[in-house]
């Protein structure tokens, strides 16, 4: 008998309490499902108002299973199996199952369900039967009502009955976009890209946009956050990610300012930027990786002198959390190894000396006078360059990498 998984189903989570909704959240995450198994487009997604179910199609369930456990918006999966609605099938492939998991010392108890109401025995007496042929298979296995370790759930459903013993913890949240969307600003650093997975664990959408100042920072710094962004596409499918030409900015700042207010001239550029983008690309939010007291430009007096130019939302999902929390999430989404990599970015390479850890705003005001702000700004716009995204990109690349070893 092949008891190979045949059909996944998932249980959605917080969703649930969305009363009107619903309907809305339940779509999304049928599409952001679809879009995280898009390379597996023998997949059927089917989604209902408790459940959605994944029929596998032959499709093998361990890479899917992985992937799920990143969607946001699920609470949990049980991948199961389906066999012939009949009695002497179910008992079968109940017994043969019990085999191959039994590894000799494991309590099981059966959970009987039946949905089709014509079936020959009810929940009760499916209980009895099967349970009967589970002692009758594995001789010595013993029952156990409350916490058994194997519960083996069957289900008699109108198109078959269906066996399933695991509960797979899904990744919690919402799903990604029933928040709206908003502007990461994502350096190549360890913290932003953890705000945007944070971001969207909350269900918003997020766009990347970079800022690079070439030639003084480099293709690989470019690259890098790029590879970043890959890394936070299994929750979602795709992102946009949008560079922005810097240089010209940076170098009028450095030319213009005294150093103690680079860098806050330079964040206050950045963020008027970010927001342009987001008007344009109807975002309600910006996003940052900012973590009060870590670095000059993240003190709070910094913040407000930086806050002043714009009154859009800004998130900042690691603004309470310490370096080493911050860490150990990125090193659950794995972007941490890639973040410490050492290619400059357009801060650290025009980073002053000194920079005001207590700017005035007087002085910033003042400063900005001299600088054609509204010209820089428009001029670095017109040099977006978008990209889209997306999880296959990096197998894509490592496949090229592969490739050039053997040449
Ligand atoms: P990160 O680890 O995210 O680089 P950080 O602790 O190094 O953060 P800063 O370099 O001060 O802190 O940057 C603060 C935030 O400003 C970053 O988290 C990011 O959101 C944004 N930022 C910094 N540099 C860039 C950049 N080149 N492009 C886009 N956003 C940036
Ligand atoms: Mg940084």
């Amino acid at each position: 008998m092949n008891l190979n998984y045949t059909e996944i189903m998932v249980r959605y989570g917080e969703l649930s309490t969305k009363g009107k909704n619903r309907r809305s959240f339940i779509m999304r995450l049928a599409e952001n499902v679809k879009g995280a198994l898009a390379a597996h487009s023998e997949i059927i997604v089917r989604a209902d108002r408790d459940r959605m179910h994944l029929y596998l199609n032959g499709a093998d369930a361990a890479p899917i299973i992985e992937k799920l456990k990143k969607v946001f918006g699920i609470q949990n999966f049980s991948p199961s199996i389906r066999v012939e609605k009949e009695l002497d099938v179910i008992i079968t492939a109940v017994q043969e199952l019990m085999k191959e998991i039994y590894t000799g010392s494991e309590t099981f108890k059966i959970t009987a369900k039946r949905s089709d109401h014509g079936f020959v025995q009810n929940s009760d007496e499916l209980n009895q039967t099967l349970g009967a042929a589970v002692f009758r298979a594995i001789p010595g296995i013993k029952a156990q009502m409350k916490k058994p370790d194997i519960n083996l759930r069957v289900e008699i459903r109108e198109n078959g009955a269906y066996l399933s013993y695991e509960t797979i913890q899904g990744a919690g949240g919402l799903p990604v976009g029933t928040s709206g969307r908003g502007m990461l600003m994502l350096s190549g650093g360890i913290d932003s890209p953890v705000a945007g997975y944070l971001a969207m664990k909350r269900g918003v959408e997020i766009e990347a946009v970079h800022f690079a100042s070439p030639p003084y920072t480099s293709e690989q710094a470019l690259q890098k956050a790029k590879d970043l962004t890959v890394k936070l596409t299994p929750y979602v499918g795709k992102i946009q990610f949008i560079e922005v030409p810097f240089t010209e900015i940076q170098e009028e700042i450095k030319r213009s300012v005294p150093q103690g207010y680079w860098m806050t001239l330079t964040r206050r550029f950045m963020l008027r930027i970010t927001d342009a983008i987001r008007e344009q690309r109807r975002g309600l939010v910006v996003i940052n990786g900012e973590s009060l007291g870590q670095v000059a430009s993240q003190t709070l007096q910094s913040m407000v002198a930086i806050n002043e130019v714009t009154s859009t939302p800004i998130i900042r999902p690691v603004v309470t959390m310490d370096k080493l929390e911050i860490i150990e999430i990125a090193q659950e989404i794995d972007t941490f190894q890639l973040a410490i990599q050492p290619f400059e970015d357009c801060c650290t390479i025009f980073a002053p000396p000194q920079p005001k850890t207590r700017p005035k705003l007087e002085k910033v005001h003042y400063y900005e006078a001299r600088l054609d702000v509204e010209g820089m700004i428009a001029r670095s716009l017109a040099g977006l360059k978008i990209e889209e995204i997306s999880p296959d990109q990096a197998a894509a690349s490592q496949a090229e990498a592969e490739f050039a070893d053997l040449l």
